[in-house]
């Protein structure tokens, strides 16, 4: 009878799905549609949240509330896990899936009542989903309340969420938008809503490039009787019922002729100059034809069903990849499976192992070609593959090797590795052979982004240097390495006023700009490779540059500028957005509209703005590469944070007292160990316990060069070398899974560079399994080394990760007037982060 004005709803429908910026969908069109989702959808529902997390806020928190109503509570749990605890989008949905689930995750607030008060609450909260958006100090308050009458643990948990989600802001949308998205839906048929479902799951499926399995999984209600679905192998894709974990997920790589793909080459026998033949990748039982030499093991806490992207990186005049070279494995209980191919050698009937077609040069010699593993966009594995090339191939041994010289983490666990979080970007940077290679691997929306290039050492070391300058310029007033009686001292005790401001951002943005022009072109593979960069970087997202330790510089990915302007303009100013905000420090700068990749500036001949560079636009993080040892994603606790704290006794440090004050007033704190000597210090670090090991010091080089750290009285006692941290930790390091954060808060250091930091991060990293650094690039100074690293470290307490953690407190010194904080250099996975245990 309604036809036509059926017709007409679905239609608006239809172009509801499509009406964000970035042609998403509405979030009250997600909320009020999932619920027609047919049954066996809902993992890929899941799936999509996990990935959601980067593409658009309000769009991904909708889908996580939803899909948090509708799933059983294992199911809801794996969501939680999902969630970044510093994005108030989500941390409101999380609070609203409490209440509307009504059995909190790990079963909080499960006594009689709770349910029903959080349940009214809800609605306060999902109000500020997407409809409008409350500035509720009421909410925060019957929140609190609520909470007085829990468990103590319970209530401790849940007050540093509080804590965390005020104030509020965000966007305001039409009222009552979701009132009327659902009488249109009750309008059609449920065959046209479960439709409608459907095409809003692959609306998502293409904005965020999901896996492209075409399959029909487990039904997620089903409760499985361990919990651990990832650990039985029971994978998504319901290909197998078995219930054992795959017995071994060894990286088999080799080479196979062309003539006879099917068939491994041996590793005696070399390639022909100018021939073709085939590269694979097969995960599972080890392998005859396999050419490791080494360790080449998966972790094997990684998912069952793991969807690894393998990508090769070819170096100049060495052997090239043919077609394809990205390609995806995913892990089977019975070893690997191709989802996405690469090449397709004919005749060759393996679904488990993923071809690359490859061509040798001409000449004779022996070549190399770069064989990356990532998960998530995280950068798991890299293996360097060495094949002889001979005019006339005779066998010899090991013509054709790989090893790998890389990995991100020995063991993880289960649940940590779920929560690897996707990076936007994934860089490599090598040292090999007097070069610096980068490999660049990346990508959303079903679009990857793959290149990789060769940096001249040398070039890099002279932009390294003026960029450094340009931050020590600002911080001291100095071109150079500071030093007790140069220069005018630090200048940013108070705010020098927005001329002042001006002046240090336009020199460290010409810089940065000058930076990205000569090195980050070629660094990527050319100008067409770099705009498909621009648009990969448009939006916050997180990079991660994976260091080897023999790198001579480290890339000063913070001080990269990307807006292009004119560098030889007489003058310039700063984004007006960017001022306006200044002006009003109620408002955290992650939200206004330069930080969200919407600056208005952007592209103008001689207008800058902060949000131009990377340190202050994207979470960013450096991790070592740790050989063997572990690299965790989170630093797990139990009660509360131990923090110990490694203090320079300096009378000249006025500011001391106060800030160790402001740190012990961190929550969620347990205990907090000061020491005020050498000799305590190197006993300490032996010992266990510490989430946080925090050096508030002098730092500084010997003069045989080796780069030292001062604690206690520096006019007695020695420094702090990385040989003291081998002979500290000669026998054990600290152990999971508590594998502290090292924060490296060197004042007023002299000539300590951050290759200097970095060669002390490796001993914390290698020698005592520190989850992560945190250097610096230039010598700073107490008024923003404290107030950096309350900021900091308050927010990665209060669960957020350590490149959001850094990001966060550069964002608010410089919504101070103080772009400092761009001085800090995390090395660490970005995503690594606390979480309470039990
Ligand atoms: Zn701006």
């Amino acid at each position: 009878m309604a036809g036509p004005r059926r017709r007409q709803g679905l239609e608006e429908l239809r172009s509801l799905l499509r009406s964000e910026a970035q042609g998403l969908p509405d979030a009250a069109l997600v909320f009020e549609l999932l619920p027609y989702t047919p049954k066996r959808e809902l993992l890929r529902a899941m799936a999509l949240a996990r990935r959601m997390r980067q593409v658009d806020e309000p769009t991904a928190a909708a889908l996580m509330l939803a899909l948090a109503s509708m799933v059983g509570e294992k199911r809801r749990q794996e969501l939680f896990s999902f969630l970044q605890l510093d994005d108030q989008v989500v941390r409101a949905a999380m609070l609203l899936a409490l209440s509307m689930a009504g059995t909190p995750p790990r079963g909080m607030l499960r006594e009689a009542g709770w349910a029903v008060a959080l349940r009214k609450l809800g609605r306060v909260v999902e109000q500020a989903l997407g409809m409008t958006w409350k500035r509720g100090p009421g909410a925060q308050a019957q929140l609190r309340t609520l909470l007085a009458g829990l468990p103590a643990r319970q209530r401790s948990q849940l007050e540093v969420l509080l804590d965390m989600w005020a104030p509020w802001s965000g966007p305001r949308a039409a009222p009552g938008r979701r009132g009327a998205v659902r009488k249109k839906l009750l309008a059609l048929s449920p065959r046209e809503r479960g439709q409608l479902a459907r095409e809003l799951l692959d609306l998502l499926g293409e904005k965020v490039g999901e896996g492209r399995t075409s399959s029909k999984p487990p039904d997620p209600h089903g409760e499985t009787g361990d919990g651990a679905e990832t650990k039985t192998g029971q994978g998504r894709t319901g290909h197998t019922r078995s219930t054992k974990p795959p017995r071994e997920r060894h990286v088999n790589v080799g080479f196979a002729p062309e003539q006879a793909p099917a068939q491994p080459q041996r590793a005696s026998e070399p390639l022909a100059c100018g021939g073709e033949s085939f590269f694979w990748v097969e995960i599972g039982k080890r392998l005859e034809g396999s050419i490791q030499t080494g360790e080449a093991t998966l972790p094997p806490e990684l998912p069952a069903d793991a969807v690894l992207q393998v990508a090769l990186f070819t170096f100049p005049g060495e052997l090239q990849v043919r077609g394809e070279d990205v390609g995806e494995l995913q892990l089977r209980p019975g070893g690997s499976h191709v989802t996405r191919p690469a090449a397709r050698p004919e005749g060759v009937n393996s679904p488990s192992r993923l071809f690359f077609r490859l061509l040798a040069p001409k000449a004779p010699g022996t070549y190399r070609l770069r064989c990356n593993l990532y998960y998530e966009k995280n950068l798991l594995q890299s293996y360097l593959v060495t094949a002889e090339v001979m005019s006339r191939p005779a066998q010899r041994r090991e013509a054709l090797s790989a090893r790998r010289d890389y990995t991100l983490s020995g063991q993880l666990d289960p649940a940590l590795l779920r929560a690897y979080p996707a990076n936007r970007l994934s860089f490599m940077l090598n040292g090999d052979e007097g070069t610096h290679s980068l490999h660049a691997f990346g990508g959303e929306g079903g679009q990857d982004f793959k290149s990789t290039a060769t940096l001249n050492p040398q070039r890099l070391g002279e932009h390294v240097k003026l960029v450094r300058n340009a931050l020590a310029k600002a911080s001291y007033g100095v071109e150079g390495p500071w030093s007790p009686n140069s220069g005018p001292g630090y200048r940013y005790e108070t705010f020098p006023g927005v001329k002042a401001l001006t002046e240090d951002l336009r020199l460290l943005a010409i810089r940065g700009y000058r930076l990205y022009s000569d090195m980050v072109t070629p660094l990527v593979g050319g100008k067409k490779h770099r705009m498909a960069l621009e648009a990969l970087l448009k939006t916050p997202g997180r990079l991660q540059l994976a260091l080897k330790e023999s790198v001579e510089y480290i890339f000063p990915a913070a001080l990269v500028y990307d807006y292009h302007f004119d560098t030889n303009a007489p003058a310039h100013s700063l984004c007006p957005v960017f001022t306006e905000a200044l002006r009003q420090p109620g408002v955290p700068l992650e939200r206004t509209p330069c930080f969200q990749g919407k600056c208005p500036s952007r592209g103008q001949e001689t207008v800058i703005c902060p949000s131009g560079f990377w340190g202050f636009r994207h979470p960013l993080g450096i991790p070592l590469s740790v050989g063997d040892g572990e690299a965790p994603p989170s630093i797990s606790y139990q009660g509360g944070v131990n923090v110990l704290g490694c203090l320079s006794t300096d009378p000249a440090f006025t500011e001391r007292d106060k800030h160790l004050k402001a740190l012990e007033r961190l929550k969620p704190m347990r205990a907090v160990q000061w020491l005020r000597s050498r000799e305590e210090t190197l006993r300490a670090l032996k010992g266990d316990g510490p989430h946080i090991v925090y050096f508030y010091c002098h730092g500084g080089v010997t003069s045989s060069g080796l780069p030292y750290l001062s604690v206690g009285d520096q006019r007695t006692e020695a420094g702090i070398t990385r040989d003291n941290l081998t002979n500290a930790f000669h026998d054990a390091g600290w152990e999971p899974p508590s594998q502290p954060l090292v924060f490296l808060n060197g004042c007023h250091t002299t000539a300590l560079t951050p290759e200097g930091m970095m060669n002390l991060a490796g001993g914390f990293v290698v020698e005592g399994n520190a989850a992560g650094v945190i250097g610096t690039e230039i010598t700073l100074f107490e008024p923003l080394a404290g107030p950096f690293a309350e900021e900091c470290l308050r927010r990665f307490l209060s669960g957020a990760a350590i490149g959001e953690a850094v990001h966060g407190a550069r964002l608010a010194l410089l919504a101070k007037g103080n772009p400092l904080g761009l001085a800090y250099v995390p090395f660490a996975v970005p995503g690594l982060r606390l979480v309470p245990e039990g």
